[in-house]
């Protein structure tokens, strides 16, 4: 079914533990994300869905696979835990595909490892649909994130809160290599680790760097630069990841982790859904904060490689922060101008955004619809855009300054409105969709699951049938809390 060829069990042995995932009662495939599985160049005989789904679920290890959980360490909302790893999750291997870019294979809750601590190694099956459909949604945003290549019911309960039914998620990513990968081994001093694996990425997603002159911290600014195109990106579609912690920050620059995420609905700046994030820690405009601040634990991780003469190396690292600061200044207002039809670039365009940004969170207002209805507003009717605002006076002000700038951009009107279209979805994962779609699954109505997937596939186009997704939920539907569901 794959043709693997596993390169991170190729790496010395404290880098993983050798598991096998462990059988479960009755696995039934839920999805399977065919278009995906024949870009992986994976086959899978769907005449005979019990042995798919039999993989899938880790019951039957297939041919070439090289099992493993890895071990990696990280910072849990700030503070330093030395040994985490995969805990439910377990790499069956990478495969190669169509465009040559190695990817791993990973079955999540597919049993206990040595990293589980007092984990049950399982995942229910709300969680993985949530994964499922908030990785497939942002990859159709064109935003890099893992991908969902199937998910499976066990026929299992798994005891949280309350009783649920269990679900393997199969994830694929570009590596599971994070932040806390580093970590691990620079908790321990084991700084050949740290060149062995910093070897590693570098071969795997940053062969370019070989040649640099000091490849450890060419590194080091790569990930960073990666990490804060990719908050830009999130800004811009209104997600908050939820959970940034180091060991959910990929050294690929891939979203990765979709436990309490969640799209903005009204916005507001310091917006949090996490049941677990009290203080705020990850809120909506805290993010790119909270990125370099993690890129800061990963220059921690590097500097003992970056160069001997330590103070040297520190300063290097130090540039690195600072520009991960400029960098993703430089991504935010791109992608803000971009959403706001301008292709050109001019001093005020910063100011013009954050008022913009003011005037919707004193309102309320939908992200989403906003920049919408400003699609419209580009071919002169506003009416979409100010029915956002309660008050429109203030947005009405607003689009006189926008178009004020409008008037300035060198190539006229035409085709913004259908630029603008493309870079503002019409259709997001909405929480209460979600919600929705994973209380009736619960109940083995999955037709809400499917549809809602059906709908994210083309996120910037207003297709008639899904026009309910396109509607912010009402006071009742409203989700204001997202848990992790671990
Ligand atoms: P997460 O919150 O998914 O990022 O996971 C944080 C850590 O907890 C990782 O080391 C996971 O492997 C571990 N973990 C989460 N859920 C479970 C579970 N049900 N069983 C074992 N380990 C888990
Ligand atoms: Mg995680």
């Amino acid at each position: 079914m794959f043709h693997f060829d596993n390169s991170y069990a190729r790496l010395p042995d404290r880098f993983y533990a050798s598991v096998y995932p462990e059988p479960v009662e009755g696995p039934k495939l839920i999805r399977f994300n065919a278009t995906l599985a024949r870009q992986l160049g994976i086959e899978a005989d769907m005449s005979d869905p019990d042995r798919v789904a039999a993989t899938l679920s880790g019951n039957v290890v297939p041919q070439g696979a090289a099992p493993l959980a890895m071990a990696y360490a990280g910072h849990q909302f700030g503070n330093f835990v030395s040994q985490l790893g995969d805990g439910r999750a377990i790499l069956l291997g990478e495969v190669i595909d169509d465009h040559g870019i190695r990817r791993d294979i990973q079955l999540k809750g597919a049993g206990p490892t040595p990293f589980s601590r007092r984990g049950d190694g399982r995942a229910a099956l709300g969680p993985v649909l949530r994964e499922y459909i908030v990785s497939e949604a942002m990859a159709a945003l064109g935003i890099p994130a893992t991908r969902a290549l199937a998910a499976v019911a066990t026929g299992e309960q798994v005891f949280r809160e309350t009783v649920e039914q269990g679900a393997v998620f199969v994830r694929v990513a570009a590596s599971h290599v994070r932040v806390g990968t580093f970590q691990f081994f620079a908790a321990r001093g084991d700084n050949d680790g740290i060149r062995a694996l910093a070897d590693y990425v570098i071969e795997r997603h940053y062969p370019e760097l070989e040649t640099a002159e000091n490849p450890y911290a060419a590194l080091l600014e790569a990930v960073a630069f990666r990490q804060a195109d990719l908050i830009a990106r999130w800004l811009g579609v209104g997600f908050i990841h939820g959970v940034m912690n180091t060991d959910n920050m990929t050294i690929s620059g891939e979203t990765i982790d979709f436990g309490p995420c969640a799209f903005l609905d009204e916005y507001h700046q310091m917006k949090v859904f996490s049941s677990i994030d009290q203080g705020g820690r990850y809120a909506y405009r805290n993010q790119p904060g909270i990125g370099q601040w993690n890129i800061a634990r990963l220059a921690e991780c590097l500097v003992p490689v970056i160069d001997p003469a330590q103070d040297r190396a520190v300063d290097a690292a130090n540039e690195v922060l600072k520009a991960f600061g400029e960098r993703f200044q430089a991504q935010w207002i791109s992608v803000f101008r971009a959403k706001l039809g301008l292709k050109t670039q001019a001093d005020g365009d910063g100011e013009l955004v954050q008022r913009l940004l003011s005037v919707m969170q004193e309102a309320e207002a939908d992200f989403t619809l906003v920049f919408r209805g400003l699609a419209d507003a580009a071919e002169g009717r506003d009416e979409r855009f100010l029915a956002q605002f309660a008050d429109p006076s203030g947005a009405a002000e607003w689009l006189a300054l926008w178009r004020e700038r409008l008037a300035e951009e060198a190539d006229g009107d035409a085709g913004r409105s259908a630029a603008m279209r493309a870079v503002n979805p019409a259709v997001i994962p909405r929480n209460h969709r979600i919600q929705e779609a994973i209380s009736a699954a619960n109940y083995g109505d999955f037709s809400f699951f499917e549809r809602l997937l059906e709908a994210l596939e083309k996120p910037f186009e207003e297709r008639p049938q899904f026009a309910d997704y396109m509607t912010p939920p009402t006071p009742e539907e409203r989700v204001t809390r997202t848990f992790c569901g671990t």
